[in-house]
């Protein structure tokens, strides 16, 4: 995965936002990738959103694109307005939960499924996994083999290098029916047409109305717990703290090298160890976190809380980009880039949506 500022922003380039609404459901469709850098911040869906208008598109032929986008910038507004709620069933109980762990095939890859066992082993290498395979296996864990979101939900963020707490427990309590009204199903069929496999007779060759009679299958029976850890680098020398210049933090969810660039001022990646006990990531998901913060110019590395920070920056004013995960911050807080800033609390995407558009279409 690239990490180089100048090469993310060539990927801008290469986005096809007019054929990305018949072919993005496709495992070979023209998709973006370009969430593992909107979800750690270096873009914003508003950079995205600008970046497809100033190409001269008209906004009905590229609708589709910026109303993904648009389900990013929901999703965070909600865990903004919820907070910890969205780490528990949100809207209803998930229904017919049989165990908070999660079926070993997933985790294997070896569902028997072909397309979501492949996924699974890219998804090991390469940290993405198309979003309609994200579905199919949130589908998988929950609705057939019956296992509670959480557990399965943190896994897949743990090896995601675009994860990002919102979307990502959001959506899964989307398909499971604890954030929306029905539970998402995908049979053989419908796997088979989009990942272009020609898969027959599996436990999923089956017509939608049999969902609701059909038994866990034998190869997602078993179960495991896991413990999912997050590998913190080692500070290896000690900070310098300038306390006649400003101190801007810089995190998981924040690594934004345009952010203040023409300002003299101490720049720190703050890893606070309490943030991943909470919300744990992979070895991999942290060094492409710290090989994106390169692009911000002679940054820091501090691995510890913010309070510890704070205690050595001392008088120097401490600025920070709003997040829900930065609530113990304190110092000047920056507003995110948002597509359409609203602190309303929307019920339903749809709602959202449409005086999002509208306001859109008026830029
Ligand atoms: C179970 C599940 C878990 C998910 N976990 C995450 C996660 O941890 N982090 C994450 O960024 N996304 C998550 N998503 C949303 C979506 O799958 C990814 O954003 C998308 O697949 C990223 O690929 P892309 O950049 O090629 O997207 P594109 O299809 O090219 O879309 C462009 C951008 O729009 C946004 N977007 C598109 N689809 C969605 C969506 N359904 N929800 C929210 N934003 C969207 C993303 O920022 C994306 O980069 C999850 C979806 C599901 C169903």
């Amino acid at each position: 995965m690239i990490t180089d500022y100048s090469q993310i922003l060539q990927k801008l380039e290469q986005l096809k936002p007019v054929k990305y609404a018949n072919t993005r459901n496709f495992i070979n469709g023209d998709v973006s990738k370009l969430s593992p850098y909107i979800s750690r911040g270096v873009i914003s869906t508003l950079d995205v959103f600008k970046y497809v208008i100033a190409k001269g598109y008209p906004f009905y032929k590229i609708e589709k694109f910026i109303q993904e986008l648009a389900w990013r910038d929901y999703w965070q507004q909600i865990w903004i307005n919820k907070g910890t709620l969205i780490n528990s069933d949100l809207k209803n109980k998930q229904l017919g939960v049989k165990n908070y762990l999660i079926p070993k095939a997933i985790i294997d890859g070896k569902t028997s499924i072909k397309a979501i066992d492949v996924s699974i082993e890219d998804f090991y290498k390469n940290g993405y996994i198309h979003n309609h395979l994200r579905m199919y296996i949130a589908s998988l864990c929950c609705n057939v083999a019956k296992s509670h979101w959480k557990l399965p939900a943190q896994w897949m963020y743990y090896y995601l290098l675009d994860g990002d707490w919102g979307s990502n427990a959001l959506s899964w309590q989307w398909v499971c029916g604890s954030n929306s009204h029905k539970l998402y199903y995908a049979n053989q069929n419908n796997i088979n047409k989009y990942c272009h496999t020609t898969q027959k007779n599996t436990f999923l060759d089956i017509e939608y109305n049999q969902f609701n009679d059909l038994n866990i299958p034998k190869e997602l029976i078993e179960l495991e717990d896991i413990i999912l850890t997050t590998p913190l680098p080692k500070m290896t020398k000690e900070i310098i703290i300038d306390i006649n210049k400003p101190t801007l933090i810089y995190n998981f969810y924040n690594l934004d090298p345009k952010w203040k660039i023409n300002i003299d001022a101490n720049r720190i990646l703050l890893i606070e160890p309490s943030v991943f006990e909470n919300y744990p990531i992979s070895k991999k998901s942290m060094e492409f976190m710290i090989d994106l913060s390169k692009n911000i110019n002679s940054i820091q590395l501090y691995v510890g809380e913010f309070k510890e920070l704070k205690k050595i920056t001392k008088e120097s004013n401490i600025y920070f980009k709003e997040h829900p995960l930065n609530k113990e911050y304190f110092g000047y807080e920056e507003s995110r880039d948002w597509m359409f800033p609203s602190k309303e609390n929307y019920n339903s995407f749809f709602k959202y949506w449409k005086i999002c558009k509208k306001n859109l279409m008026s830029i």
